[in-house]
């Protein structure tokens, strides 16, 4: 029995079926992802890159120059509606991230690490007993970084920027 996940963009113009387990389902909140969602962070499952077979239309694609390794992420999403779908990455072009968010069924993936939390917004609160990595999982140089695991959830900035209670 092979799991077999469903999702789309807001529109329904682009559906994709990912095939397997994803790899790890990680929610980041590096400047690039908070810039690409509006928002305070990206949940992302990722997958082999031919894992997720995609229907419907086209997608569009935007390419940046990620800040922290120079190499080019690409941002895949739906034309017509702007949903972002999939990632894939120079670096690593055996991986996809597929936007949690962007499954039929969100829930069934779990976030199993919360990475660049150095960078997180005031008001994230990082859960507790989950993997949390000040930067990537892995240096630049591909080695493994050590996670921090709270034992309560922790506001993940507190400082003289964070607004009064
Ligand atoms: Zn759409
Ligand atoms: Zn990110």
């Amino acid at each position: 029995m092979s799991a077999q996940r469903n999702g789309g963009c807001l529109c329904g113009s682009v559906r994709f079926v990912a095939l397997g387990e994803p790899m790890r389902t990680l929610q980041c909140h590096c400047r690039f992802c908070q810039r690409m969602t509006g928002s305070t962070s990206y949940a992302e499952s990722m997958y082999a890159v031919d894992a997720v077979e995609f229907s419907g239309e086209p997608m569009s694609r935007y390419s940046h120059r990620s800040e922290s390794s120079s190499r080019q992420v690409h941002v895949h999403f739906c034309p017509k509606c702007g949903t972002t779908i999939t990632l894939t990455f120079e670096r690593w072009p055996e991986y996809r991230a597929i936007s949690r968010g962007a499954f039929d069924d969100p829930n069934s993936v779990s976030i199993s690490s919360h990475i660049w939390t150095s960078s997180a917004q005031t008001g994230v609160v990082l859960p507790a007993g989950t993997d949390c990595f000040e930067f990537a999982r892995a240096d630049l140089a591909g080695s493994p970084q050590a996670p921090a695991r709270f034992d309560a959830p922790q506001m993940a900035r507190t400082g003289a920027s964070d607004p009064p209670p």
